[in-house]
């Protein structure tokens, strides 16, 4: 496996924010998500904020499973350009233990670019605030194709920081 372009940086306090966050949206019963954003051209991979797709988009959630539409993008990229942000990693939720990539997952990377990742927390959130385990965590190759990685493992894409 190579390793991702960088590590992406995830602020402990920021982490606890986000679980409870998305654990608040998904209510136990239906997924939830959001987009990490860093600094655009900061390089560092330091998440500095994060904004959840129903937010962007009320109906994303509707459904169950995450469907976000081309509205919630338009309001991303402007949020983004005013912010002076960009998206580094998204992140949803999954009804189980189950943190493997579902074929739409798989098929639909949230923004196609190169190296970009894509996390997956298992039941609705209701995980550690406080660590990474559990977490599913990919890289997209293109096509279909993710790398995969251990939370804990050394190359792993995203990293709690102190700050
Ligand atoms: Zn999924």
């Amino acid at each position: 496996l190579a390793a991702p372009k960088q590590t992406i940086k995830m602020p402990r306090l920021m982490w606890r924010r986000l679980i409870i966050e998305l654990r608040t949206r998904g209510q136990n019963r239906r997924e939830s998500g959001a987009f990490l954003l860093g600094r655009a051209g900061a390089k560092d991979g330091h998440i500095v904020g994060f904004i959840c797709y129903d937010d962007l988009d009320p109906k994303a959630l509707d459904q169950g499973t995450i469907l976000f539409h081309s509205v919630g993008l338009n309001k991303l990229w402007k949020i983004c350009s005013e912010k002076k942000c960009e998206v580094l990693a998204d992140i949803h939720t999954h009804p189980t233990d189950n943190v493997l990539q579902s074929s739409v997952d798989k098929k639909n990377p949230m923004i196609p670019v190169l190296d970009h990742v894509g996390l997956i927390i298992p039941n609705f959130a209701n995980t550690s605030t406080w660590s990474l385990s559990g977490v599913g965590m990919y890289v997209f190759k293109g096509g279909m194709r993710w790398e995969s990685f251990h939370p804990n493992a050394d190359m792993a894409p995203l990293r709690l920081s102190l700050w």
